[in-house]
């Protein structure tokens, strides 16, 4: 498309450059590859180990949520586990006292469970509840529209300092280079296919830590899956090979944020613009480079 449209033809960074059918057919077998033996498992494991919860609804389940999270210090104290706070480790009556009118006509406590379904049941609330804030009354109604922004830049920078180590680490260790992040320089002109390109310990490493960040940051679970989109989108756009008007790195002021050039500029320059979206890591350790080097090749 950006080669019939001159509209389009003049955002990309690489004027010069475009993928073959035979990059784009091995791009698209990788990122199918690693979809069927990597994404589709972790997928399902993570599905078992944060089981789906029903949505709250207004009257019972917020009755029900009050006595999990909301006023559940007493009953935290009592059990002593941190974040799990559940009508199975109290009596009716506790649960009662706790939710402040939940009795005997509320809804019932689950059984305690003993076999291994119930057991990772359970494990998938712990891990819910922990990613479940604010602790509170509010805790499973929807975040606040500023809160949702501040998870989903604190996921980005947590993840950007993650990647910018390891992506450092596999540029610099010959070893890791050849082994394991060659793969994804194979093209100094990247495209959108390019993105998945990439090898299976790579894929693991940053699946691991976008699933892994909401928990530590103890995002509430929109949040949790707005950043997801944004990561994937940026992502993405970090490898389109345009620079459009509308590009993060435009929207974003003072330089702060990296986007496609300087994604593409790593691309022809290994060696520089470790960091995924910002730019400050890379100015900190000296590795930055700026879009006028890949100008000025064209
Ligand atoms: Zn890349
Ligand atoms: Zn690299």
């Amino acid at each position: 498309m950006g080669d019939r449209w001159a509209r389009v033809q003049q955002f990309k960074i690489q004027p010069s450059r475009r993928p073959t059918a035979s990059t784009l057919l091995h791009c698209a077998g990788v990122t199918l590859y690693n979809h069927v033996f990597l994404v589709l498992p972790a997928s399902v494991a993570q599905w078992a180990w944060r089981p789906p919860i029903d949505l709250p609804d207004q009257n019972q389940n917020q009755k029900y949520f009050i006595a999990k999270c909301g006023g559940g210090i007493k009953v935290r104290v009592r059990v002593g586990v941190p974040g799990l706070v559940d009508k199975a480790n109290c009596s009716r009556e506790e649960a009662g006292l706790v939710a402040g009118g939940f009795g005997p006509d509320g809804p019932q406590p689950p059984a305690r469970g003993r076999n291994l379904k119930e057991f990772v049941t359970r494990v998938g609330r712990i891990s819910h509840n922990l990613a479940c804030t604010p602790q509170g009354p509010r805790g499973k109604q929807a975040p606040f529209l500023m809160e949702l922004t501040a998870g989903v830049i604190g996921n980005l920078l947590l993840f950007d300092f993650q990647y910018f180590i390891w992506h450092l680490l596999h540029h610099r260790i010959r070893w890791l280079y050849v082994t394991f992040h060659a793969i994804h320089h194979n093209f100094t002109s990247p495209f959108a296919l390019t993105t998945q390109c990439l090898g299976g310990w790579e894929l693991i490493t940053v699946g691991f830590w976008t699933t892994l960040n909401p928990v530590i940051l103890r995002c509430h679970l929109l949040t949790t899956w707005a950043f997801m989109v944004v990561h994937v989108y940026v992502s993405i756009e970090d490898h389109c090979g345009y620079d459009f008007p509308w590009s993060t790195s435009r929207l974003i002021p003072f330089g702060i944020y990296g986007g496609p050039s300087k994604h593409d500029v790593h691309h022809q320059k290994p060696n520089t613009n470790f960091a995924p979206h910002f730019c400050h890591w890379d100015k900190i350790f000296g590795t930055y480079a700026d879009v006028s080097f890949s100008s000025s090749i064209k």
